[in-house]
């Protein structure tokens, strides 16, 4: 399928697009045919040579006789979409290299966690050569070259894949030169015909890279699918192995903390876990089992650090990254606090109930939610989602929605007290197959809710449940529990999906992401600050195209929220992320149902029947 003769190739030749295309960014539309001869082969490098010749110094336009697939030695180079003037958006291109010239071998072409693994490295690999070969000339955008370049996380994604044929393919972006708004021929021959084919050569075949490196990306991303798969049978909710290296350069660096006096990680002996994986062999780490697991210790000894690799562990990392081998049940959840966000119908009641003004919180909805709403509101939906973990921190949580201890009882009854706290219902979250990890430093009344107690001291772990235990009934906190009625599972919400409008203006579809935690979804602005486990804004954008396939495929009729989530994984188990974007784009990443339901959750204009 994605060797030579694919079906774009056949049909649509030098079509060029229309204005509507570009607005629309629709590949699909019949071709308007130019000038100029139809063939059914697409043409080769030398003809490419002589079309730049042909159109230097014409208006910038005519670019668009490049539309299409072009033939060289060793690729075929399509261009996709011809950018309409030099500072639009860089023109889209795809590379493919057939498996004659590519020469991977067939273990890594195969579909699953080692092609995902060594696509992830030519992706990076790429985008390093892609930044050293981009040199920006004449107006606008011209000269560069564009790839989305995958971080720490291994993800699927669309911007160099290895097919089960052994083919590879590239998706990224080039600006076409212009010299004011006019054709400049000589710099786009030297960026079409040189630079490009010898970025291919460098990065899309086996023989350009240490083969031993490839291999590792593809071992390492198949191990921790494995150790991923080993969690549950162990009854365990993650795993961190020894020698794991946890914290990150900064806030906004996730590249590991570069310093001798990083501590590896240790587990305590009665958390020591071993599990035997297909390439590492026998690995020893801490397991997390399952229940309720406090986090505790003293300030800046490491805590948030390591729950924040819990949350990332539901992602794989790239070796070298530290966290290759710390991993987290696939459908555990961070939640936390988020004051002013937008709230669309959640039954937070089991949390919240009985607000002033006899406001209703069996669907609770607010443009404005309070610190407690907030976090009630995404314990709900990740219920909803089918999180089967909660990992909170409380350095991110509301402490009224955590804690209400015995002075706080006696000073203000539970009748005047809406919220129940989050301590009198860990437990009911747990019995009902919900674990939760749970960092706290403060609040000492959750021991007594507790099933495992981990210490962090100096980076390190220790056990200390039994002690734990100890210290709760030498000090009973003497506060009542405050339920009122049983924890359920939160009913599932309907939603109406023609509430999600993914167009503006002329455009059927607007999705951007100008930072990476926004999304721009049509009118919408949809803030992801807080929706921690996003790990690169290529999902996002994936995310983005989910909801707009949501509003257009289940666009009749109100439906449920989780079905939504599941039409579109399915989608995407069927299609891949092509299936969100037929276009063919390069800059699509995985993502699970739980960071869709995250950003759906944050529309500000969903409407909830
Ligand atoms: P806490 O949540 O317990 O207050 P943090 O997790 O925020 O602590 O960590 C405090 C600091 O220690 C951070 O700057 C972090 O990068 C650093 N740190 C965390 N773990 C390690 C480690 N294993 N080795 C060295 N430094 C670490
Ligand atoms: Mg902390």
């Amino acid at each position: 399928m994605r060797s030579g003769a694919s079906p774009e190739m056949v049909v649509g030749e030098r079509r060029s697009a229309t204005k509507d295309d570009i607005m629309a960014g629709s590949a699909r539309r019949p071709a308007r045919r130019r000038t100029g001869s139809i063939g059914m082969e697409a043409r080769d490098r030398e003809e490419l040579g002589r079309t730049l010749r042909r159109i230097d110094g014409r208006g910038y336009k005519a670019y668009r006789d490049l539309a299409g697939p072009w033939t060289f030695p060793t690729f075929v180079l399509h261009l996709d979409h011809v950018q309409g003037d030099p500072f639009a958006s860089p023109s889209r291109v795809r590379v493919l290299v057939d498996a004659h010239h590519a020469r991977f071998p067939p273990d890594l072409c195969r579909a699953g966690a080692r092609e995902l693994g060594a696509s992830a490295y030519l992706a990076r690999a790429f985008g390093l050569a892609a930044r050293a070969a981009s040199h920006r000339v004449g107006t606008g955008h011209g000269g560069e070259i564009h790839i989305e370049t995958p971080g720490q996380e291994i993800l699927e994604q669309t911007a160099v894949r290895l097919a089960a044929d052994g083919t590879v393919e590239a998706r990224f972006a080039v600006g076409l030169p212009a010299r004011g708004r006019r054709v400049m021929a000589d710099a786009a021959r030297l960026l079409l015909l040189e630079v490009l084919p010898e970025l291919v050569d460098r990065t899309l075949s086996h023989a350009a890279h240490d083969p031993a490196a490839l291999r590792l990306h593809a071992d390492t991303n198949e191990d921790a699918e494995s150790l991923r798969a080993a969690l549950r049978p162990l009854g365990l909710v993650a795993f961190v192995a020894d020698g794991a290296r946890l914290p990150r350069r900064s806030g906004v660096d996730d590249r590991p903390l570069d310093d001798p006096d990083v501590v590896p990680f240790r587990s305590p002996p009665s958390l020591h876990v071993e599990v035997t994986l297909p390439h590492a062999g026998r690995v020893s780490g801490m397991g997390i089992p399952t229940g309720v697991t406090l986090i505790v210790g003293g300030g800046f000894h490491g805590k948030s650090t390591f729950l924040r690799a819990l949350e990332r562990g539901v992602w794989n990392h790239v070796p070298g990254d530290g966290r290759e081998r710390v991993v987290a049940v696939a459908d555990a959840v961070k939640v936390r606090a988020e004051d002013g966000r937008f709230v669309a119908g959640v039954d937070i009641s089991p949390f919240i109930d009985g607000l002033p003004l006899g406001r209703d919180t069996h669907a609770f909805s607010t443009p404005n939610a309070s610190g407690s709403t907030s976090q009630a509101a995404a314990i709900v939906e990740a219920l909803e989602a089918g999180a089967t973990t909660l990992l909170i921190d409380e350095d991110t949580s509301a402490t009224n929605f955590m804690i209400r201890d015995r002075r706080m009882q006696a000073l203000v009854p539970k009748v005047g007290e809406p919220i129940t706290p989050f301590i009198d219902r860990v437990g009911e979250l747990s019995a009902l197959g919900v674990s939760t990890v749970l960092v706290v430093g403060g609040s000492g009344d959750y021991l007594d809710v507790a099933d495992t107690v981990v210490r962090m001291r100096d980076y390190l772990p220790d056990e200390v449940t039994s002690r734990a235990r100890e210290v709760a009934t030498k000090h009973p906190t003497g506060r009542a529990p405050e339920t009122t009625a049983p924890l359920a599972r939160p009913s599932p919400r309907r939603i109406d999906p023609t509430s999600i409008d993914p167009g503006k203006g002329r455009r059927q579809v607007l999705v951007k992401v100008p930072d990476a935690r926004t999304l721009l979804l049509g009118p919408e602005r949809i803030d992801l600050a807080a929706v921690e486990q996003l790990a690169s804004p290529a999902q996002i954008r994936a995310i983005g195209r989910a909801l707009a396939l949501v509003a257009q495929e289940l666009g009749a009729g109100p439906v449920a929220l989780g079905d939504a989530l599941d039409r579109v994984e399915a989608v995407i188990a069927a299609r891949g992320l092509d299936g969100l974007d037929d276009r063919k784009v390069g800059d699509l990443a995985g993502f699970r149902r739980h960071e869709l339901a995250a950003a759906l959750n944050r529309l500000r204009s969903l409407r909830v029947v």
